[in-house]
């Protein structure tokens, strides 16, 4: 069965009396080559970075499953997790034929990412593959960089492949070299290196979304590669120095620093090397992460 085939995906909406909903970002895939390329670009990778062992994969969102089964046949595990009720008996049917897939009716951003991860495949290495519905794409990206962690801080995902809006795939894949770059583009950056794959045309969705979509892959360290003394300060100090964008560092950073005078803060830009009228997007994570380790120390 195609389910990239637009007769098949209306048939099956038919059947289990449901329709596409626009209130869960469904815009579903129309053209069977792009999940395919997407599945191929998580993998390939994933068994790059972790060669041995079994290969697993988290899908959010499964829609009626025409990723997911491209993920089947080229992962030894998959779970997939989808918010709406009245597609998991369409999966059932979509999915039957394949035996190491669990398909789970939750809602992505209430789990509890790290036992999730832990009871759901244990050990073995994890990727997050998706097409994510678009008016979450934020808050799933923060949350797989923030919560899918051990103790000891390695991370338990070896990349995130997604399919977001084109203009959101530019921000978290800039560098400070570019215009998109942002305070989500930097905290991207002390986790992972961010990669733009290709761009998906809104004709290949049903329905089509009004903008160009790029799937991107987020090619996670798997331990920290930067070292500061507290993450928190870190992204305390990111969020400050994009607050005001069109002002200094010194001038955004001060507004959510306030029990930090301007003078102490002038001083540590200086100390460390910076113009004192540099702004945010000049600096990249390296940067802040010593401007926080200076801010630590102050606030200690
Ligand atoms: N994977 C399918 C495809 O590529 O055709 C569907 C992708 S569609 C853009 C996004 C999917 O995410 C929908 O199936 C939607 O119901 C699901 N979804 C939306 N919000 C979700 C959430 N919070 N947790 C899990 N799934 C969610």
């Amino acid at each position: 069965m195609n389910l990239c085939d637009v007769k098949v995906v209306k048939r099956l909406m038919s059947k289990y009396s449901t329709g596409t909903k626009k209130s869960f970002g469904q815009n579903f895939l129309i053209n069977r080559q792009i999940p395919i390329s997407i599945a191929e670009e998580s993998y390939s990778y994933h068994k790059s970075a972790c060669p041995n062992g079994e290969a697993a994969v988290i899908e959010i969102g499964p829609g009626i499953g025409c990723l997911t089964n491209e993920l089947c046949d080229c992962y030894d595990r998959v779970v997939a997790v989808e918010i709406d009720p009245t597609l998991i008996p369409i999966l059932g049917e979509t999915l039957q034929e394949y035996t190491n897939v669990t398909v789970i009716n939750e809602d992505f951003l209430k789990l509890d990412l790290d036992s999730f991860i832990k009871e759901q495949l244990g050990d073995v290495s994890v990727s997050v593959c998706a097409n994510l519905p678009y008016y979450i794409t934020t808050p799933i990206v923060m949350k797989l960089l923030e919560q899918a962690r051990r103790q000891d801080g390695k991370s338990r995902l070896t990349s995130i492949t997604v399919m977001v809006q084109k203009e959101v795939a530019d921000r978290l894949c800039a560098t400070e070299k570019s215009g998109d770059y942002g305070a989500i583009s930097a905290s991207i950056a002390y986790y992972g290196r961010a990669v733009k794959l290709f761009d998906v045309e809104p004709t290949n969705f049903l329905p089509a979304p009004k903008v160009t979509s790029s799937v991107i892959r987020i090619e996670l360290y798997q331990e920290p590669i930067y070292s500061v003394k507290s993450e928190k300060m870190l992204f305390r100090v990111i969020e400050g120095a994009f607050a005001q964008r069109r002002k200094t560092l010194i001038n955004s950073i001060s507004s959510v620093f306030s029990s930090i005078s301007k003078a102490k803060i002038s001083e540590i830009i200086t100390k460390l090397g910076f113009d004192i009228n540099i702004r945010g997007e000049k600096l990249s994570i390296q940067d802040f992460c010593s401007i926080a380790d200076e801010f630590y120390g102050e606030l200690e």
